[in-house]
């Protein structure tokens, strides 16, 4: 866990290019697996090291580096989604403390973890107040006990899921919740950075994990395709199976050039926003398409348990939707020719 973590904090700084490279093998290994990891390290991880003081960084880090400790991102809510600009969770400055309220949905790891990162809008918030995201603040919350028992007000409940079944998501529900003002992560009012600058790794996490995903579906498909004959002849020699798995590996092979490409932008401190929104819109639709295509290939066998094609699917057809669905991805890519 946390490889990309300074030093200091137990892990080896690792560069975002060779993250990448580990993401990728994990969801080829289990995507359940990679989808945990990838919330400790760039969900949780990097806003924290980023965005937090050196007593937050001292307190998490450590737990989420060594993997003791799991860590949560809630941004998503019942009724906000894509826009998190219009987010409901209020927090409430009360002499000194904060006090939460709302609802955070479809939240990753929320009922394993310690720490959850958690944005709010401040209650009568005066500064900014024509902009859509105005008072929004990040927060993190700690606890003592997994899945925040011990905090009064927060309770969390499992919702059942089609794929990736091994990394539960869960509703956070907030009621009264008081917190300390020294969970503010960043800046009072600038949650919004926090959460774009996270996205953005993010982004390149899914990217990573749809190489994964995509790599996994055609190890099993040709496999299978070798093995499987109709009229004499294996499946992977007919040209109508062996050019189509030709192609996707191909479309695999170059966006998976793009991803490293956009990492290395990352590692450059140059900017890579609208780089993680394309390799991450192009590589979860490959997954998804490739995925979908290697059931075909499977024919009616992917849909017994006897083989994991099926399961791979239902992991993949996520992966457009979530981190951003692919119109906002898309969004990010027009909006800079819009300013224009
Ligand atoms: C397995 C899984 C794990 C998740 N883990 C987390 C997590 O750990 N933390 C977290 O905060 N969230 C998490 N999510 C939530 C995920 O990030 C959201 O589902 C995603 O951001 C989309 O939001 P929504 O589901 O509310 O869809 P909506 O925002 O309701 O979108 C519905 C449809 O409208 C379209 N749409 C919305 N806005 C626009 C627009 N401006 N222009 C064009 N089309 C638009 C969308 O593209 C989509 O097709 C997870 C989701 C899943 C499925």
């Amino acid at each position: 866990m946390g490889m990309s973590f300074p030093e200091e904090y137990g892990r080896i700084g690792a560069s975002t290019e060779a993250t990448a490279c580990i993401s990728s093998k994990l969801a080829e290994a289990w995507p359940s697996l990679q989808l945990i990891w990838s919330v400790n390290t760039a969900l949780v991880g990097f806003p924290i090291t980023t965005f937090g003081r050196e007593d937050q960084k001292r307190r998490t880090l450590p737990f989420l580096a060594s993997g003791e400790d799991f860590g949560c991102f809630a941004a998503t809510e019942t009724e906000v989604g894509s826009d998190l600009s219009a987010l409901k969770m209020t927090a409430e400055d009360h002499n000194g403390k904060f006090i939460l309220n709302g609802f955070k949905n479809l939240i990753t790891n929320a009922d394993r973890a310690r720490f959850m990162i958690v944005f709010a809008r401040i209650k009568g918030w005066k500064e900014d107040i024509s902009k859509r995201h105005a008072g929004i603040t990040a927060f993190l919350i700690e606890s003592n006990e997994i899945g925040f028992r011990d905090i009064p007000g927060i309770q969390i409940s499992s919702i059942r899921k089609r794929g990736f079944g091994g990394a539960p998501f869960c509703l956070v529900e907030f009621d009264n919740v008081v917190i300390s003002e020294d969970s503010i992560l960043g800046e009072q009012g600038k949650g919004m950075s926090v959460a774009l600058a996270t996205l953005d790794i993010g982004r390149l996490g899914i990217a990573s994990q749809g190489d994964g995903i995509a790599r996994r579906a055609l190890t099993e498909t040709r496999e299978y395709t070798k093995t499987r004959t109709v009229f004499d002849m294996r499946l992977i020699d007919l040209d109508v199976i062996g050019l189509r798995l030709a192609e996707h590996e191909a479309y695999t092979d170059v966006i998976w050039k793009g991803v490293l490409d956009a990492c290395r932008k990352k590692d450059r401190d140059m900017p890579f926003s609208d780089d993680a929104a394309k390799v991450k819109l192009l590589s979860a639709e490959n997954a998804r398409r490739v995925a979908r295509d290697c059931c075909d290939m499977f024919g009616g066998y992917w849909y017994t348990y006897d083989y994991v094609i099926g399961d791979i699917k239902n992991d993949a057809e996520i992966l457009p939707t979530y981190e951003g669905t692919a119109e906002i991805q898309k969004s990010v890519i027009i909006r800079k020719h819009r300013k224009l």
